[in-house]
């Protein structure tokens, strides 16, 4: 037989902006311990690569080394997100073609396989150019990838420039039934396809059918309708989640001592609250949570991006039971038997983590995938609820709090939850599901058959 070589140096391109390049590095740190010969490169810009390779000092190790690309910003730079976003994109595959050339110069090695984000569409197009395999990493749900595969079908049934048209069913497609055009990431409705980033994810629909292998950070039992038509689609579309519960190292540290704060609260007491890695609500929004907080007399742990004594009322700390923090060890409090409910934005990372920890939520969604995944929760597993009117007010809290904690409905939500909790772990198990989609991984990125 003509058996192909084996990969002896892989290159990983990470997307260097919210949580990406986080997961996809402990994912390749979990393949290079289960592929000692093999050689990684990870590329990102200096900012990403400086945050993600900080727990081992900006080195790396020599089997995982980091590697800089430019972020395409004139030197010292600062403009909103989005902006600088765009322009990170604009000559992004260039940038990136030369640091793998760099990367195969100085490990002394020719690159065998490409792993990178799976919005990267055009590195499809360089893995065809050096013949070798491309891996696809999804950071986001299942359900908003596949909206991504028929962005297309979607624009034909659901008319972009009217308004009506947002409350249309998206029942034509299978699975969907129970939501509308509106719960859709609005890049898939954008009135130009041409604009960078719902091109950039339009074409990652076309091109990643063609990828080797896409693999989503998820379990194949959390929503099996969706699963089935993902898996006829891609090629080696593999589940390996959720990273939360497979050890996956490093731990966080508790610098803010909430694992502590919550051994002494009961079980189901207390409500967690953060809106992701870099998202906050608007001032008043910010108030009205507090308020609603205060006089549901529930002590609250609260993820708090920038400076709380400014954002908050003053005095709140005082009158309520609540412990603010800048940063603080997520999957672990979710993990932990006094936390009753999760105020979130819906991020995918998030949600997974409180599938994983049991733990229904209450979403406020912003932007992207984030209302799809909280109407999944909502509509479909049903272990979790929305606010009215979709923002916060004070009323919508403390109603979503009594349904949450203090309802019928809220222990059917427990139930439904706990239940997936089970499922995800035994999907994490060395029997389970996502470990035999891991090791057929390790099987394509090394060419190694393992038996
Ligand atoms: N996170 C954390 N501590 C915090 C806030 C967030 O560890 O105080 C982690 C959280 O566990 C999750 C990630 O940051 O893994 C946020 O990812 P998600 O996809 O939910 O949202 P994004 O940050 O991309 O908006």
């Amino acid at each position: 037989s003509n058996r192909q070589p084996t990969t002896k140096h892989v290159a990983v391109l990470a997307f260097p902006f919210g949580t990406h390049a986080g997961p996809l590095l402990r994912l390749v740190r979990k393949l290079s311990d289960a592929a000692p010969d093999v050689r990684f490169s990870f590329l990102s810009t200096p900012k990403s690569n400086d945050s993600v390779f900080s727990d081992r000092g900006s080195i790396g190790d020599d089997r995982v080394k980091r590697f800089d690309v430019g972020d395409g910003l004139p030197e010292g730079h600062v403009g909103k997100q989005m902006e600088v976003m765009e322009r990170f994109l604009e000559g992004a595959a260039e940038r990136f073609r030369k640091g793998m050339e760099t990367a195969a110069r100085e490990m002394g090695e020719e690159i065998g396989c490409l792993i990178s984000d799976a919005f990267y569409w055009f590195v499809g197009e360089m893995a065809e150019e050096m013949k070798v395999e491309w891996v696809a990493f999804w950071t986001s749900g299942p359900r908003p990838l596949l909206v991504h595969l028929c962005t297309d079908l979607i624009r034909e049934r659901i008319d972009i420039k009217s308004c009506e048209s947002r409350e249309k069913s998206l029942e034509f497609l299978p699975g969907f039934s129970k939501m509308r055009a509106a719960d859709l990431p609005g890049e898939v409705l954008s009135p130009s396809l041409d604009s960078p980033f719902p091109n950039l994810l339009h074409k990652m629909g076309h091109h990643l059918p063609k990828a080797t292998s896409v693999l989503i950070n998820s379990f194949e039992e959390l929503d099996s309708q969706i699963h089935n038509q993902l898996n006829s689609t891609l090629r080696n579309y593999l589940n390996i989640g959720p990273f939360s519960i497979l050890p996956l190292p490093p731990r966080p540290s508790d610098d803010h001592a909430c694992l502590p704060w919550l051994d002494n609260h009961p079980p189901n007491s207390v409500v967690y609250i953060s809106f992701g890695g870099f998202l906050s609500p608007p001032p008043h929004e910010l108030a009205a949570l507090a308020e609603a907080l205060q006089e549901f007399e529930i002590p609250f742990l609260w993820s708090f991006r920038g400076n709380a004594e400014e954002n908050l009322p003053k005095g709140l700390l005082e009158r309520s039971r609540g412990k603010i923090v800048p940063w603080a060890p997520q999957v672990q409090i979710l993990m932990h038997s006094s936390v009753g409910a999760f105020v979130t934005h819906g991020g995918w990372n998030s949600v997974l983590e409180s599938v994983g920890g049991g733990v229904p939520m209450i979403g406020r969604p912003f932007l992207g995938d984030q209302r799809m995944n909280l109407k999944t929760v909502e509509n479909v597993w049903g272990i979790g609820v929305g606010l009215e009117g979709g923002v916060v007010s004070k009323n919508g809290v403390l109603k979503a709090l009594g349904k949450v904690l203090g309802s019928e409905e809220g222990k059917l939500m427990r139930e439904k939850v706990g239940i997936l909790q089970g499922l995800a772990h035994k999907a994490a198990e060395s029997t389970g599901s996502s470990s035999r989609n891991f090791t057929r991984l390790v099987e394509i990125v090394t060419k190694i058959n393992l038996g």
